[in-house]
């Protein structure tokens, strides 16, 4: 931050953290993502041909005036971020898909492909812990 537009800005760039995800491929990799957006504050979204997985969540170096606390020792990440480019002015930021809710995905997926995105098959006839180990009881 630090420009004259941010000045006009609730720190919108300081208030989620993106990561980089692989291209979906199959429907698997679908039924992951509809997994992400199970949770809250979850968001997927495609731009410029890359997948992101996004948290909404304030940067704890946020000050209440929408300043940062940290300015002097903030990431690179924050360094590069251009105003003008950025989340609040628009820019180049349109993203091409953006997902917040599983049922988005069944319908992205019926109109990439043509078919319902299949459910996993029936109830497993063994538990298994979040591990995927087998649960005798
Ligand atoms: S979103 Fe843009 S205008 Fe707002 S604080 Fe970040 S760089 Fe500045
Ligand atoms: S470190 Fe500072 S500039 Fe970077 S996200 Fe946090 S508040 Fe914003």
């Amino acid at each position: 931050m630090g420009s004259i537009l941010c000045e006009h800005c609730a720190a919108a760039c300081c208030r989620y953290v993106a990561i980089p995800l692989d291209k979906p491929e199959n429907a698997r990799d679908y039924s992951d993502m509809r997994w992400y957006l199970m949770h809250e504050n979850i968001s997927v979204f495609l731009e410029d041909g890359d997948w992101y997985i996004q948290f909404q969540t304030r940067c704890k170096n946020l000050a209440s005036d929408n300043r940062c606390k940290a300015y002097e020792t903030r990431p690179h990440i924050c360094r590069e971020y251009e105003a003008g480019e950025c989340d609040y002015s628009g820019g180049n930021h349109g993203y091409d898909e953006y997902f917040t809710h599983a049922k988005q995905v069944d319908a992205y997926y019926e109109k990439k492909t043509g078919k319902k995105l299949p459910l996993p098959d029936g109830v497993p006839k063994r538990r298994r812990s979040k591990s995927g180990k087998k649960k005798t009881a």
